[in-house]
């Protein structure tokens, strides 16, 4: 076979992906675009179902943003896809195996893990990261023994992001607004007899500099039963702040201001729980009881001040306090993981890469290999900024199979490389089993007036489907 002949009728370009999130199936559809090129994709996805946080992350009660899937589901509709579900890279199959059946591998495994806060008292008892708790609501299969003490009446999330705004909301909603979303049946128990009253919410810096986004952060002011409040003075930016915030005519982020404005002009305390939205605020320890239970966050007031580069930062201004706390979220971002074989920029919590071309640490690009979303370029943004971020990576695959710069796979037939994964993994689910359980999925729902109730054990799903 010729090199130069990849990508043609005889000869289509194989192509592996590793995670089957919004990057993965962008991977897909960019891939499909390029219609005078042959390519057949396998994607890989170590849990038995596909969408990555579409499915796990995005939080049950959103579900306008989980409608997406619709158009991944088109995506896999196309011939020359196939899913390989509950197979694992770096267990079932190596970078060595990929080679042998891949021309180009690419690598969209987004950020499975969080960031730490640094602080002393993080793994005290009752001291939680906000992604567990996201997987665990979600019914994520490796998070469903995860245990969380709702009978605790104050709870402190740690951090001005999305997610920590998805768990203040999720912990302050009534039964009522959670019983006809598709969040995990045990958690929708255990949130039912919930006793949590205060929940509050630490930003480092203020309004202008809170990473959450207009929508979510209104819901705030939305909750069937828990007051908003946020402080005038925490509420209000300071005139460095509003200069720039002025110049830069961002929308989102004045949108951001106005709400958190307005929340400081609402003095209700009626319902039975109460969401506090703090700013400019850091935890400096998390304090716990003698038998190692959370009791408490210390904080210390910030001021913010524009930094060398342009940047609004926080510093400590000396005052302290400590807010009672039966339960933490630490909600300060995701944090990608090493991938065997594959160079890993552990101080970004990347794959080393140059606009998706794998690189060593040196910046040598490393044939065959790619990556894209979060893996890529770190856990920033909304669902679509993965389309363009996967644009430009098979925009590179393309190119790079035009110079005849792939792997040469020793086995590139079609049928062989399934035979191959399920001699693997027997129970590699595929794209059609996955449709029988999405089904089943929303068949469960129906009565319960539920977009789906999901399976969240392996074993469910593989009675199911009678294996
Ligand atoms: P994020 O958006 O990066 O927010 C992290 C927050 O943690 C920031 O407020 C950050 O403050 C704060 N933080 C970081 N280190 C800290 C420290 N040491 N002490 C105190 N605060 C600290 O992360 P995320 O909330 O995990 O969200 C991840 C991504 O998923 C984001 O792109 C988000 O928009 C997206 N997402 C979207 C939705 C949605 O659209 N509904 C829902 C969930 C997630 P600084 O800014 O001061 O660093």
């Amino acid at each position: 076979m010729s090199h130069s002949a990849v990508g043609t009728e005889k000869s289509p370009l194989r192509v592996a992906i590793i995670g089957s999130g919004p990057a993965g199936f962008y991977v897909v559809s960019n891939f499909l675009k390029h219609r005078d090129l042959h390519v057949t994709m396998d994607m890989f996805e170590r849990l038995p179902t596909p969408f990555g946080l579409v499915r796990a992350g995005v939080a049950p009660d959103h579900q306008k943003y989980k409608s997406v899937t619709r158009v991944y589901d088109r995506s896999a509709k196309n011939d020359n896809y196939r899913f390989f579900g509950n197979v694992t890279y770096g267990e079932h199959i190596s970078l060595e195996d990929l080679k042998q059946h891949y021309h180009q591998i690419i690598f969209t495994t987004g950020a499975q893990t969080d960031r730490s806060l640094g602080v002393p008292g993080e793994s005290l008892v009752g001291s939680h990261s906000a992604t567990d708790f996201v997987a665990w609501y979600n019914g994520h299969p490796d998070y469903v023994d995860c245990q969380f003490d709702l009978s605790q009446k104050e709870v402190v999330i740690v951090g001005l992001g999305n997610v920590a705004v998805d768990v203040a909301r999720i912990l302050c909603k009534t039964e009522n607004e959670l019983k006809h979303t598709d969040i995990a049946d045990y958690a929708l128990t255990a949130l039912k007899s919930s006793h949590v009253k205060n929940v509050t919410i630490l930003g480092r810096r203020g309004p202008a500099q809170a990473a959450f986004t207009p929508p979510e952060i209104r819901e705030m002011g939305e909750l069937e039963d828990a007051d908003v409040s946020v402080s005038y003075n925490e509420a209000h930016i300071d005139e460095t702040s509003r200069r720039l915030l002025e110049a830069s005519g961002d929308k989102n982020t004045k949108k951001n201001v106005a709400i958190i404005e307005e929340f400081s002009e609402w003095h209700a305390h009626e319902k039975s729980k109460q969401l506090t939205i703090r700013f400019l605020v850091s935890p400096t320890e998390i304090v716990g009881d003698d038998e190692g239970h959370v009791t408490g966050i210390k904080l210390v007031k910030n001021e913010t001040y524009l930094d060398e580069d342009g940047a609004i930062k926080a510093r400590a201004i000396g005052e302290e306090e400590t807010l009672p706390a039966g339960l933490v979220f630490r909600s300060v971002g995701y944090r990608g993981v090493p991938l065997p074989d594959i160079p890993f920029n552990e101080a970004k919590g990347i794959i080393f890469n140059h606009e998706g071309r794998v690189t060593d640490a040196d910046g040598v690009v490393q044939t065959g290999l790619y990556v894209a979303g979060w893996i890529k370029r770190g856990p920033t943004g909304v669902i679509g900024t993965n389309k363009t971020d996967a644009k430009e990576t098979v925009d590179h695959m393309v190119e790079d199979v035009k110079r005849g710069v792939t792997f040469e796979p020793a086995s590139s037939d079609y049928e062989a490389t399934k035979a191959f994964i399920f001699s693997r993994q027997k129970d590699a689910i595929t794209y059609d089993d996955w449709t029988q359980l999405d089904q089943k999925e929303i068949e469960s729902g129906i009565k319960e007036e539920r977009p789906r109730v999901k399976f969240t054990a392996l074993s469910e799903m593989l009675d199911v489907l009678e294996r």
